[in-house]
């Protein structure tokens, strides 16, 4: 079974063809190249016990998207004369089975192990202090060159596949085949699907509006669109790595070239990309990243745990339309627009309910078809004040914010159906309306909708009180506060 030169590239991330270093690199003087994918059935588990199918890691749609991008990869390898060796189990066991057996000498999975890029991480993490600031990140990282450097060239063919000897190979798996039942699968259908193909069809529509490319402007989008959102939902593509960021930088830069009065970082769709890449710096560089307790930049305020008060929330029924709607969106379709996760998030922590931003950030974690850790954790830690943004005073109103961009609330009539026959003039705060018009519009609130979980002006007002407290302690220990000083604001 000795094949002398095999490769094994181990796809995770990074699962596309074009502009994939790992697989350029694993295709080169190679006899046999083995591209794998292993499945961890426990990852993919269904889990009864979780408030939404899916399993206890990923929400269904993710674990959908996950799948429609193995079928594509797989679909491209086979057009380069290849294929996709989808192996199942423990992926530390699997992979070193297959790798004695196959006799493999060259293992390439993504991961920036090249000295030019751990030198270039050296200078962008500022002498191993992450810049904490877009504009600093954007200083330090300048035109970023990594960016600009040639593609990988695009190819006609791939090594062929070795033989697999004794281990056991599959197709990628339905979701049926790993125990979802329709009827789960029919209610949570996101509108995107996975796969390489279908990133570069989007990134290609995307781009074809040269002066919408031109003028974006993310503050401006409206994020109650959604037959057409406002943003490119590219995130999925992007964390699955069925899209290369590099190709969409560089596609963005060629617009640019043509269309010379453009936006510019950080509102562009350039500054866009920048932002996901000043998380992963930051995150990068900043241990406990994703917690409060010992972390340096995070920080420490006495959240609540109350848990009737986190499940309306994560379960979309505050009483608030605009909020609960959104939480619909995050369930069914697993992607929201940026200022409709700001508004939740904002709602859950600082805002209204003041629960943790760790609680809120798991539901993100688990849900989001473009669920990335360092990008979730980043916003989160934004979102709630904890770090990168201090303004507690300025505050999402969960029934004007909305309105603003969509007075009819035609999302909320979408995402919450029991809502749809409410009058306009009641559909962002529908308590307030008579009963002889909740009767009218079939949706009695306190029984076919919930009341507000909160009043929206007292809960805000206490909120501010509670952050200036907090902010105040924080001041005063220089960050170091005390679990027993933090318990005396409880
Ligand atoms: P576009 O506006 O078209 O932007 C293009 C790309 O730029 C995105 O695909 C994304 O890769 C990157 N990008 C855009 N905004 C941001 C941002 N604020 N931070 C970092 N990168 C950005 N994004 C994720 O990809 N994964 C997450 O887990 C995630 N969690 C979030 C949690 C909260 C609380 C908030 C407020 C935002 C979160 N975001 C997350 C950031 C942002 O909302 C999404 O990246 C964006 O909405 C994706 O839509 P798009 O591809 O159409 O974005």
């Amino acid at each position: 079974m000795a094949f002398g030169s095999s490769s094994l590239i181990w796809f995770r991330k990074g699962l596309r063809i074009h502009d994939n270093p790992a697989l350029d690199y694993a295709s080169k003087g190679t006899a046999a190249l083995y591209p794998v994918f292993i499945i961890d059935p426990h990852y993919m588990k269904p889990d009864y016990n979780a408030f939404s199918p899916g399993s206890s890691r990923a929400g269904l749609n993710r674990i959908r998207f996950l799948l429609e991008s193995l079928v594509d990869l797989d679909s491209n390898l086979k057009k380069l004369g290849s294929r996709l060796l989808v192996l199942k189990g423990e992926p530390g066991e699997v992979l070193f089975r297959c790798l004695k057996q196959w006799d493999v000498k060259k293992l390439c999975f993504e991961y920036d192990t090249e000295p030019y890029y751990q030198a270039l991480d050296v200078r962008v993490k500022n002498g191993g202090k992450p810049p904490l600031t877009y504009q600093s990140f954007l200083k330090l990282a300048g035109e970023p060159s990594w960016a600009s450097s040639p593609l990988m060239t695009s190819r006609s063919s791939l090594p062929l596949v070795g033989d697999h000897g004794d281990c056991e190979i599959f197709e990628v798996p339905t979701l049926k085949e790993l125990g979802y039942e329709d009827t789960e699968q029919e209610d949570y259908l996101t509108p995107f699907r996975g796969g390489e193909s279908e990133a570069l069809k989007r990134l290609r529509d995307s781009l074809s509006d040269k002066e919408w490319v031109a003028k974006f402007e993310k503050p401006k989008g409206d994020p109650s669109a959604f037959l057409k959102p406002a943003t490119t939902v590219l995130s999925p593509y992007l964390k699955f790595g069925c899209l290369s960021s590099r190709y969409f930088y560089q596609c963005l830069k060629d617009v640019q070239k043509i269309v010379k009065k453009h936006t510019s970082p950080p509102v562009s769709l350039v500054g866009q990309l920048l932002w996901r890449d000043f998380f992963y710096t930051v995150a990068f560089g900043t241990p406990n990243f994703d917690q409060m307790k010992n972390s340096t930049i995070c920080k420490q305020i006495p959240w609540n745990d109350n848990d009737e008060l986190f499940a309306a929330w994560r379960e979309g029924r505050t009483g608030y339309p605009w909020i609960d709607a959104i939480m619909v969106q995050l369930h069914k379709w697993g992607w929201m627009h940026h200022l409709a996760r700001h508004c939740v998030a904002c709602f859950l922590t600082r805002g209204d309910l003041f629960v943790h931003w760790e609680k809120g950030r798991d539901v993100f974690e688990r849900l989001l078809i473009d669920s990335d850790w360092a990008i979730n954790n980043g916003n989160w830690l934004w979102l709630s004040c904890s770090s990168f943004f201090y303004q507690y005073n300025r505050i999402y109103s969960p029934i004007s914010f909305g309105k603003k961009y969509d007075p009819n609330g035609n999302y909320i009539r979408y995402f919450l159906p029991i809502l749809k026959d409410m009058p306009r003039e009641y559909i962002y705060e529908p308590w307030t309306a008579p009963l002889s018009i909740q009767t009218k519009a079939k949706c009695i609130i306190g029984k076919d909708y919930p009341k507000p979980v909160v009043l929206h002006d007292s809960a805000s007002k206490e909120c501010k009180r509670r952050m200036g407290e907090a902010y105040a302690l924080n001041k005063k220990f220089n960050g170091l506060v005390s679990e027993e000083e933090l318990s005396s604001l409880r």
